[in-house]
């Protein structure tokens, strides 16, 4: 029985600086419906405070405690590891570090998230020989591609990752979708059993088949990142909307409270 969702954010309800039409009144009206939400994101570029902005700004009230988003979860990691950090990501997302101290060119760890167009050799470099030199390696997630507000695809966390993890030989700890710890991080701040949480999103294998490996219902949205070619690879969604806009409905055939084309594949 489903309870709660978990929802993607780019390409989910906003796609760029826009609203994906009808969203912004589904993710109110499931909140009437009674179903617990988090938002799950493995944006990088932005703190938790500025995500809220964006979502008030569009009409959709939410606090920072609604969002589950990669930094914040690396950031509760290194408090209790109490690591120092190098921290490869833009000025806006640094925000949720504030008192994790930096360890200069020695960290104990190395956190990659996106820094889009503000990654530069020298900063690369710097990680790289921190990671020769024993640091350990957190990536805030492993997508490979995103599609930005002029319909490209953008190079995402993944690939730098990659090359980081190529050069010096050390394993990333993924803190991001589709990771497990991650997905039983987002669940334990629901509050809620595997079977009782369905994770919605455009991507395939970061939403869906995320989800579904941590034993939740995947729903995938024809929206953001969508491509036809998704629907031919191994992941199957438990559902397919056109949109989150469908989604109230979609679980208001089978109310209350849990339709069975929800959570009706195990
Ligand atoms: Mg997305």
């Amino acid at each position: 029985m489903v309870r709660g969702f978990l929802l993607d954010l780019d390409g989910t309800v906003y796609d760029g600086g826009q609203p994906i039409p009808g969203a912004p009144e589904a993710i109110v009206r499931l909140k009437q419906m009674g179903y617990a939400l988090r938002f799950v994101t493995n944006t990088t570029s932005r703190d938790r405070a500025a995500l809220v902005d964006k979502l008030n700004g569009m009409g959709v009230t939410v606090t920072v405690n609604d969002i589950f988003a990669p930094p914040y979860a690396a950031a509760r990691y290194l408090r209790k590891e109490q690591a120092s950090a190098m921290l490869l990501l833009t000025e806006s997302a640094r925000q949720e570090f504030g008192d994790v101290p930096t360890g200069g060119d020695r960290p104990d760890t190395v956190v990659v998230g996106d820094m889009g167009e503000q990654w530069t050799f020298a900063a690369f470099n710097r990680a790289f020989r921190a990671l020769m030199d024993g640091a350990g390696l957190i990536a805030l997630g492993m997508s490979r591609y995103w599609r930005t507000a002029d319909g490209k695809l953008s190079l995402d966390t993944g690939p730098f990752v990659a090359a980081l993890q190529f050069a010096s030989g050390v394993e990333p700890i993924v803190l991001g979708k589709p990771a497990l710890p991650f997905f039983e991080m987002a669940r334990l701040d629901l509050g809620l059993e595997p079977d009782e949480i369905a994770m919605v999103g455009d991507d395939i294998e970061g939403d869906v088949g995320g989800a579904q490996r941590a034993g939740m219902t995947g729903i995938l949205v024809r929206t953001g990142k969508f491509r036809e070619a998704d629907l031919r690879g191994e992941v199957r969604p438990d559902m397919i909307l056109d949109s989150l806009a469908e989604l109230p409905a979609a679980v208001a055939t089978g109310s209350p409270p849990s339709p069975p084309t929800l959570g009706g594949a195990e």
